[in-house]
């Protein structure tokens, strides 16, 4: 046999062993991100149970003072149910709780703004449905756009605001 035959004939062995290794990460790859979705219990509010917002330390920064902010790592989560008592919550057992927040927060406290990057409220959208219209939403949705890293810091759920708002609106509308 020839040097280049020889090689030819290892062709498919090494086709074969590439297959093995690509089939291999990608079952690292799935393994991985089905894990991550059934093995992650710190996303539930211990208290209420529903699926809390992932927020990062720059948001707990901004609700929090520094002693509660202390409790947790980088990343904790916000419970977004408006009558449950938790704030923020995250998979080692930390919590605090509503009265420990430095101001109130939507949905936590109705009266607080909706979006408090803006102070906007929810009278002022209520004041919108009032008269079939829509240009104060408009208004917010367009300032929000423009400058929305004041939302990710501000808002207690760590994102734009611009959802909340119109959630509130359409369920208004009816
Ligand atoms: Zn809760
Ligand atoms: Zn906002």
């Amino acid at each position: 046999m020839s040097e280049c035959n020889k090689v030819a004939s290892k062709v498919p062995q090494l086709l074969s062993e590439v297959t093995r290794i690509l089939f291999r990460s990608w079952q690292a790859f799935m393994n991985k991100a089905f894990v991550k979705e059934i093995d992650d219990p710190g996303d539930h509010c211990p208290v209420c149970g529903s699926v809390g917002m992932r927020v990062h330390r720059l948001t707990l920064e901004s609700q929090l003072t520094t002693k509660a902010v202390e409790k947790f790592s980088d990343s904790a989560y916000f419970c977004v149910q408006a009558i449950c008592e938790v704030a923020y919550f995250d998979q080692f057992e930390q919590m605090v709780t509503v009265d420990q927040l430095l101001r109130p927060v939507y949905p936590k406290d109705p009266q607080a703004p909706i979006c408090p990057c803006f102070g906007f409220t929810c009278e002022e959208i209520d004041a919108d449905i009032a008269e079939s219209g829509v240009a104060r939403v408009r208004k917010h949705v367009e300032r929000a756009q423009s400058d929305q890293i004041c939302c990710e810091i501000r808002s207690p759920h760590g994102r734009s605001c611009i959802p909340a708002v119109q959630k509130y609106y359409m369920r208004g509308r009816g």
